[in-house]
């Protein structure tokens, strides 16, 4: 079915035809029906399943044109900012052919132009948590008009504490109002904030969240602890990829990573939320144009990232939630181009692997780079107890420390 064919308005249905597509997503044509009659919905679509022409097409549709002088009459909520910055560029371009606006509201930058923008005036908000709560506090914001709220990434922004301030954020709303709650999974848990935020909703549910994207071929390489880092040049050197995500689990592990593959002469770009607002926009960007061929991101920073043409991810560090193996893997492969996903195993994380097996529902095949020089794989010993302060570097890293100092983490990590 064409996108003709879901009475989309005149220029929204050009704003999807300038964005290059040609037949909605699954997801699309089940919720953009809901959102035009004005019902409340919930919706479970794992990342890259196109959701957000999903909420934007048939939003902008309702909204029609713009209202001078009054307050924004949408609110989007994002656990990130990079995704708040993605969502508010999607709905600039759908909008193109309207006289709508939309502005991003987030944190890490300056406050200037984004109060002038809302001074200006604007219909759609695309704001995460905090600094949304800022001009609201100082007046520059009132939520009076909103008639349509979506709640994105839900189960995010609950992994991220967010859950009081989204609460307060939804009782600032007007009670009569359309809200749209997406989240790639919906547990028990996120059911229950659904409840205080919807009425009646309607529910879609695509594909199963747990699902990895079809067109996706992923694979484990089991590797010694201390082969890892030549196991990934030796993957990046015999693959022939256009741009590779490689996922760490942690900020200060992505910097490692980075630093070295620079001194391998790769061109890298790092993501992850120790970096400055302009630093994350830079990365991302230079990811996009092609400056970087590599990007070395954590979970929380990449999460639902866009970027066209990601040929492959590796897992540098196996996720340690069975549901961001997903969302990892949702990077490549989006909207069914096709690409291949790896993930380095040490011994350690046997355990981690048959918990996402188990999550997924299906064995990931084992490989062996051809021509590689493995070491013999071999457990590593647990690292001895330290006491606290010597070698911060080490105990970081070292589980026993924390088991064996009664749960105590000594003031870093
Ligand atoms: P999303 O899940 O909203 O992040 O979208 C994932 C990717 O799919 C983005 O690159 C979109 O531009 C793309 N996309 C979304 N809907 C369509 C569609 N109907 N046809 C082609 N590409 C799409």
């Amino acid at each position: 079915m064409p996108f003709k064919a879901l009475n989309l308005s005149d220029p929204v249905l050009r704003g999807v035809q300038a964005a290059g597509y040609t037949d909605p997503t699954p997801i699309q044509l089940r919720a953009i029906p809901v959102v035009l009659g004005g019902g409340d919905l919930i919706a479970s679509a794992q990342t890259g399943t196109g959701k957000t022409a999903a909420f934007a097409l048939p939003i902008l549709d309702r909204l029609g044109a713009h209202r001078p002088g009054r307050q924004p009459r949408v609110l989007v909520l994002e656990p990130t900012r990079e995704l708040a910055a993605q969502v508010e560029t999607s709905f600039r371009n759908f909008a193109r052919f309207t006289d709508l606006r939309a502005t991003a509201i987030f944190g890490g930058v300056g406050y200037g132009n984004q109060r002038a923008e809302l001074k200006r005036g604007t219909d759609v908000i695309v704001a995460t948590p905090g600094r949304l709560l800022d001009f609201l506090k100082e007046r520059t914001l009132s939520l009076q008009d909103i008639s349509i709220l979506v709640l994105d990434e839900v189960d995010r922004m609950l992994d991220m504490g967010f859950l009081p301030v989204v609460k307060d954020i939804v009782a600032r709303c007007p009670k009569e109002r359309q809200t749209l709650f997406f989240s790639a999974t919906v547990p028990p848990e996120i059911q229950a904030v659904a409840s205080f935020a919807l009425r009646n909703p309607a529910k879609v549910e695509i594909g199963v969240a747990r699902s990895v994207t079809e067109s996706v071929t992923h694979a484990l390489y089991p590797v010694s602890h201390d082969q890892k880092f030549d196991l990934l040049l030796a993957l990046l050197a015999k693959t022939d990829f256009e741009s590779v995500i490689v996922f760490s689990r942690t900020k200060h592990g992505a910097d490692k990573i980075a630093r070295k593959l620079k001194a391998a002469n790769h061109s890298v770009a790092v993501l992850h939320a120790n970096r400055s607002q302009n630093q994350r926009l830079e990365a991302l960007a230079g990811f996009k144009s092609g400056k970087y061929e590599v990007m070395v991101a954590t979970d929380i920073a990449a999460r639902g990232i866009d970027v066209a043409g990601v040929s492959h991810v590796i897992n540098y560090d196996v996720p340690e939630k069975p549901e961001d193996y997903v969302h990892r893997i949702g990077r490549t492969g989006r909207a069914q181009a096709v690409g291949d996903a790896f993930t380095l195993v040490t011994p350690e994380n046997a355990k981690d692997v048959r918990d996402i097996e188990r999550f997924i529902g299906q064995k990931i095949p084992e490989l062996k780079l051809p021509g590689f020089n493995y070491n013999p794989i071999v457990p590593r010993p647990p690292e001895p107890f330290r006491p606290r302060g010597s070698l911060p570097g080490q105990i970081r890293h070292n589980s026993n420390f924390r088991r064996f100092s009664g749960g105590r983490r000594g003031g870093r990590r």
